[in-house]
């Protein structure tokens, strides 16, 4: 049956509903049953800077380290991220933390070499709509963090996921990271609704991004507990040793003491 934005579900057959879903990542299963976080900075900016970050992240509680190398930037003006160097400082990062590293890949011709370094590669929010990408990653065996699009609807991020499971790689895991609304004293709107309907509508884990999704750091914390209670899979967290210098998403981003609070937090939520 043909897919219409919008339309429910319910008669549909679609990968995204079919089979229990179980994406690992070296000794990280990432499920339903399971709860992970991702934590770095938006950008990698240099060698020091992501390894000191993925040794504190790691010490704090989490599982993966991210940081972007190309990153895409509103304006053309602004940081573009390190390309290149970037995944090489992802790679020694990995080397001496131990941590997988998940990075953004944000162009079908970039794939071959991202994914010689990524262990996750994620489809940013202003790609989740690049269907050339998605059916290129759909044709990889390597896990897919996709994050919803700032104006696209749940159904329409679930038919990107499609896109890329049709093609064949079935490790997608979905990222509510704030829809665009009238409001403008936050950075975006967190949908924290998507939680829970895309866990009814799908079987693959949904994580949280509270950092792009409020994007204000000090109710960050707030909004990563409130998706902990309403059931996500696994936060995306971005975490910075200087915040306030970084060359990306400055004002959102957690320092090292702010993150470990917040973990120690999650912890006691859940009962770990
Ligand atoms: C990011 O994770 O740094 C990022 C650019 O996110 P998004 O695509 O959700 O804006
Ligand atoms: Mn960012």
């Amino acid at each position: 049956m043909e897919w219409v934005p919008g339309a429910s579900m319910d008669s549909l057959k679609h990968a995204v509903q079919q089979g229990k879903k179980e994406i690992r990542v070296g000794d990280i299963v990432i499920s339903r049953d399971t709860f992970t976080v991702i934590a770095g900075p938006c950008s990698v900016e240099s060698r020091e800077q992501i390894i000191e970050t993925a040794k504190a992240v790691k010490f704090a509680g989490a599982q993966l380290l991210r940081g972007g190398a190309f990153k895409p930037r509103t304006s053309p003006y602004s940081f573009q991220g390190l390309g290149k160097e970037g995944l090489e400082h992802l790679a020694a990062a990995r080397q001496e933390s131990g941590l997988p590293i998940v990075t953004e890949v944000m162009d079908t011709q970039d794939i071959p070499l991202v994914a010689q370094y990524a262990d996750v590669l994620q489809i940013g929010a202003r790609n989740m709509h690049n269907f050339a990408l998605l059916k290129a990653l759909g044709n990889i065996n390597r896990p897919v963090i996709l994050k919803r699009g700032m104006s696209a609807t749940i159904p329409e991020l679930l038919s990107a996921a499609e896109y890329i499971m049709h093609a064949g790689n079935h490790q997608v895991i979905l990222c509510e990271r704030g829809i665009r609304t009238f409001e403008n004293s936050t950075r975006y709107t967190l949908d924290l609704n998507a939680v829970p309907v895309l866990q009814e509508l799908s079987n693959l884990p949904v994580f949280v991004d509270p950092s792009h999704g409020i994007g204000i750091r000090r109710h960050v914390p707030a909004m990563a507990k409130a998706a902990v209670a309403a059931g996500c899979s696994g936060l995306l967290i971005e975490v910075h040793p200087h915040p306030e210098q970084a060359l990306s998403d400055k004002e959102q981003q957690l320092d090292f003491g702010e993150f470990t609070q917040l973990m120690a937090e999650v912890r006691r939520m859940r009962g770990k």
